[in-house]
């Protein structure tokens, strides 16, 4: 029998953004009903993308690791496959899902498993797998329904050997040749992936360059990378016709080429998941990518509807996803937020070798007439990184001439995406503790990979006249 609640709030997803809203909501004495379509909770991000992607990414790079040194290798080597490390990434699924249900259950957050839709502007069915159906009405509504894949229907998915980033993870065969079309951030973590495997890889990217978002530099020293491990980029293609055959796929080119792999991962483009919401039945309406517009309290055009994470796209990250909930709660229950997100988001990309980034590019800065100057460190220059073998990577810090201030710092190589956070801390401070200077006049603990800061400090400064 259909039952019909009442609560103060409802929040559809439990990615990151909804699980940000709910516990921020509940931590102010809101009560708070989640609606989860998937059988678990954790979002995408847990299940499909974040959480799998970077799971699997260790599991090869500590392959990688052990295969070149010979600390540890005795000339043995060690080899996996696809399948064989998705079970790592299994166990670390499974061990985020518990805790994130614990997080539910502790704060008396009650789960609804169903597919959630607007019957109107206060009032949410849910249908459950059985066919049978709830309602629940709320005061306040929050979106985190997060984003899938992007289909371009001319690509039939339903092949065997076609791909997207959620059905790779049930890839059960052993590719000796993966194509991956488009060269995201996704496209090319997945790229390192399985080159790290072994696989033979070809990258094609719709652009002119590999993730043209980043510093010119670290762009560069990634497609360095890539080719120097083998893996064939093509540059500004656009496929023509994507052809599945028996054992594998055909990609038809637009320039007149083509190329034949065991099997193609799809990875251009996503689309915010609210198709199936029932908008019209509240007056909003997505965009042509399925994304919401929302003011900066993350409230969509029908005030008490709020829309966080994937959904409201730029910058699509799990980490701002949390936080988006977090001031999209705070300004529920409190009229206001009083937190918003930050100006210079990080950027992590877990590619082999990892990057990271904070601020403006040296592309940016030239483009605003800023007169900067740059610091240098190479890893290879390292204590640390000559003790742990992590020889390939650099930092650069970049900062104004005239007062100091730092205005952009880029990391290639191991750790980058936690190294990066001792810049940002400094970066973000106000007044005049944001200057290069801090990183000569500290001290910090030797031999760590924080040198690299100290180091690239005297490199740019040591450039000033
Ligand atoms: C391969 C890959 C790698 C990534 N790597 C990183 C990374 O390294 N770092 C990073 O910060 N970000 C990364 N991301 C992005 C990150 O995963 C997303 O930004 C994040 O998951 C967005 O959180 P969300 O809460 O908006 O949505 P999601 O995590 O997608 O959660 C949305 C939830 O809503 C549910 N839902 C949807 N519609 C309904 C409905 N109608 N009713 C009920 N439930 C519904 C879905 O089932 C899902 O569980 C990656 C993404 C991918 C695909």
């Amino acid at each position: 029998m259909q039952q019909h609640y009442q609560f103060d709030a409802i929040v559809i997803g439990s990615g990151p953004g909804g699980e940000g809203a709910a516990m921020g909501l509940v931590k102010q004495g809101a009560r708070v009903a989640v609606i989860e379509r998937y059988n678990n909770v954790g979002g995408g991000c847990t299940h499909w993308g974040t959480i799998p992607s970077k799971a699997l990414r260790h599991a090869v790079s500590r392959i990688i690791e052990f295969n070149q040194n010979p600390l540890y290798n005795n000339s043995r080597t060690l080899s996996a496959t696809f399948p064989d490390i998705l079970r790592h990434a299994d166990s670390v699924i499974n061990q985020q899902t518990r805790m994130r249900q614990g997080f539910y259950e502790r704060n008396q957050c009650k789960l609804f498993a169903g597919d959630a839709r607007f019957i109107d502007a206060n009032t949410v069915s849910v249908s459950y797998k059985d066919g049978t159906q709830d309602t629940i009405r709320a005061d306040h509504i929050v979106i985190a329904c997060g984003s899938r894949p992007y289909h371009p229907a001319s690509v039939d998915f339903t092949h065997p050997r076609i791909y997207d980033s959620d059905s790779i993870l049930e890839l059960n065969h052993e590719p000796r040749h993966v194509l991956i079309y488009g060269a995201g951030v996704i496209g090319c973590e997945y790229a390192s992936i399985f080159r790290g495997l072994n696989v033979k890889v070809d990258l094609i990217n719709t652009r002119d360059r590999l993730l043209a978002f980043l510093d010119q530099e670290m762009s560069d020293s990634l497609s360095y990378h890539f080719w120097n491990n083998g893996v064939v980029i093509r540059h500004n293609e656009e496929f023509e016709k994507i052809e599945g055959t028996e054992d594998g796929v055909i990609v038809h080119l637009k320039s007149g080429k083509k190329v034949k792999a065991d099997c193609l991962l799809y990875a251009n483009g996503r689309t915010g998941n609210t198709d199936s919401l029932g908008l019209e039945n509240v007056g909003l309406e997505s965009d042509s990518r399925g994304l919401l517009k929302v003011n900066s309290m993350y409230q969509t055009a029908v005030a008490h509807i709020y829309a966080v994470g994937d959904v409201i796209g730029y910058p699509s990250l799990a980490s701002a996803a949390y936080d988006q909930g977090r001031i999209a709660a705070q300004a529920i229950s409190s009229g206001a937020a009083s937190g918003h997100l930050i100006e210079d988001i990080p950027t992590g990309i877990y590619t082999i070798p990892e990057i990271s980034s904070v601020g403006k590019t040296e592309q940016e800065l030239t483009a605003m007439k800023v007169p900067y100057e740059v610091g240098r460190a190479q890893f290879k220059h390292l204590a640390r990184a000559q003790i742990a073998g992590m020889n390939v990577g650099s930092l650069k810090i970049l900062f104004h001439r005239d007062t100091l201030q730092i205005l952009g710092i880029h990391c290639f190589g191991e750790r980058a995406a936690e190294i990066i956070h001792i810049g940002q801390a400094i970066m973000e401070q106000k007044g005049e503790g944001n200057t290069i200077e801090y990183f000569v006049n500290t001290t910090f603990n030797y031999p760590t990979m924080a040198e690299a800061y100290r180091v690239a400090a005297l490199n740019g400064l040591n450039r000033l006249f």
